[in-house]
């Protein structure tokens, strides 16, 4: 029986990229390769926000506060918090998830959405067990929201080839390559041999998704993109205003969104900010 760590498991629309506004299960794994402590900071310096939240004032992840600066997720891989997510066996996530949907099925045009912290990173082996599962109520379509350094695992390749091939299962990777914006490497974030290995599932519609606030990332992004282009990657391109509080956020929407339209490149709204105010399980 395969086990997932799981920091959240919740019903919602889903807030970004392609498929913004779909009825969507979140599966947010525990653990990431990364901290991204740079976001909504001045360049160059490290958000320290999420050390001031006493992990042992907390029972609950619906109760933890929001962070305006660095990971907005932070308690899915900080491991001050991990006693938040508990280790789950498949089959109880499955009926849990058949608990969230309306009509306990995938059926109509709900999908199911893993993401994280970093879902590639520790737990591919569980994941066919899980989308079996799934696939036998009805899911159809699944997205992994990646930040493109993971290396796909043949063994979880292969059943995903399998499954998108014989039973017609839409499986998109959601690639958000963190730029330096976020504080992390760029030779650790943009790794073009990684992302080719997603594109070899038949069918999808993967698609990169940058986190942007000033035109110094834009620039990044034009930079990442050029690169994985070079590579011989050429899938849809996201621009998404960074801020996971409605401040932050509201202050670069309409640049990001006018800096698209401008240059022919796609915008992402974070519709659970404005929504939902990104509240956990949202
Ligand atoms: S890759 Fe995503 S989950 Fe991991 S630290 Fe960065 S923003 Fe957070």
């Amino acid at each position: 029986m395969s086990k997932i760590k799981v920091s959240e498991l919740f019903y919602s629309l889903q807030g970004e990229g392609q498929y913004v506004g779909v009825p969507s299960v979140f599966l947010r794994t525990f653990g990431c390769n990364f901290t991204c402590s740079g976001f909504g900071m001045p360049r160059g310096q490290f958000s320290t926000e999420r050390n001031r939240v006493d992990p042992n004032a907390y029972n609950d992840y619906r109760d933890l506060p929001l962070v305006s600066t660095g990971c907005d997720s932070y308690a899915s891989w900080d491991p001050k918090f991990k006693h938040l997510s508990p280790l789950m066996e498949v089959s109880t996530i499955v009926e849990k998830i058949k608990e969230l949907l309306p009509d306990g099925t995938f059926g109509g045009d709900k999908h199911l959405i893993i993401t994280g912290g970093e879902p590639l990173l520790g737990w591919q082996r569980s994941y066919p067990e899980l989308i079996q599962a799934c696939m036998d109520i009805g899911l159809t379509h699944l997205t992994f929201e990646t930040n493109g350094t993971q290396e796909l695992k043949d063994e979880l390749k292969e059943y995903l080839n399998h499954m998108a091939t014989t039973s017609g299962l839409e499986v998109n990777f959601s690639i958000s390559s963190k730029l330096p914006c976020s504080g992390e490497k760029w030779e650790d974030a943009i790794v073009p041999d990684v992302v080719k290995n997603y594109l070899t599932i038949k069918g999808n519609r993967s698609y990169f998704k940058f986190v942007v606030s000033t035109t110094e990332d834009v620039s990044d992004a034009r930079r990442a993109q050029a690169e994985y282009e070079a590579a011989g990657i050429k899938i849809p391109v996201y621009l998404m205003p960074v801020g996971g509080v409605n401040s932050v956020y509201e202050m670069n929407e309409r640049q990001v969104a006018d800096y698209c339209r401008d240059n022919g490149l796609r915008f992402s709204p974070r519709i659970q900010v404005p929504l939902f105010k990104n509240a956990w399980g949202t």
